[in-house]
């Protein structure tokens, strides 16, 4: 297989076995969007960044999102020596991902975030990337499924969970609430869900999401 342009090698230290691997990541430089979901997924012409975003170790089977790879403490790492490490068969995401692989790796991520007890904020980005990759596989039935997931997190995380430190914020939570919703069929929840986002002050800074706001909702209102 020829290498995609977009591809380059990054090593990575695994925090927990301390092994060295290297991971695909893609150039900023070379990606070429063509078109933006309204739940703000991103299409490329080439090779999607996404399929990229789950750094896995090849020998302990530890994986996480890669802002969040590095930031975990001992008795974490002994949860996932006794829980992933012990059934890991060694196996390597460091080549170019099919989508199988993509989705492969943000499952095993799914299943450290649960087993380490991330917030449901973080759970449920990790479900919105799934929903997204079987979107490009075009797989209906488990977009649908992983969608579900996304939004119920991102609802819980909305009553009861801080956003600070996050790159989330209320207004844009409660869009993505209310999208996924829509992209659902779930109208009535959709429609308080975009209401809700459209009467938050960080929706009122944001005339970009105000505007994608309003629109939704006036076209969840006309179905
Ligand atoms: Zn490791």
């Amino acid at each position: 297989m020829v290498e995609a342009k977009e591809l380059y090698d990054k090593k990575e230290k695994c925090p927990i076995c301390e092994k060295e691997f290297t991971t695909k990541k893609t150039r900023s430089s070379k990606l070429r969007l063509i078109k933006r979901d309204e739940d703000f997924f991103n299409h490329y012409s080439g090779e999607n960044p996404i399929k990229y975003g789950v750094s896995v170790c090849p020998n302990c089977g530890y994986a996480a999102l890669e802002n969040k790879f590095h930031s975990i403490t001992k008795e974490q790492g002994e949860i996932i020596k006794n829980n992933i490490t012990t059934k890991w068969n060694k196996r390597s995401y460091g080549d170019a991902r099919s989508l199988d692989d993509a989705i492969e790796t943000y499952k095993l991520a799914l299943l450290i975030g649960n087993l380490l007890n991330y917030k449901k904020l973080e759970i449920g980005t990790i479900c919105l990337s799934i929903g997204w990759l079987y979107r490009l596989k075009e797989d209906r039935t488990e977009e649908t499924r992983f969608l579900t997931l996304a939004r119920d997190q991102f609802k819980e995380a909305y009553y009861n969970e801080s956003l600070e430190g996050s790159n989330m914020d209320e207004g844009k939570l409660s869009y993505l609430a209310g999208e996924i919703s829509r992209r659902l069929g779930d109208k009535e929840e959709a429609l308080n869900w975009l209401k809700l986002s459209l009467s938050s002050p960080s929706t009122k800074q944001n005339p970009a999401l105000d505007s994608m706001a309003r629109e939704q909702w006036r076209i969840t209102k006309e179905l």
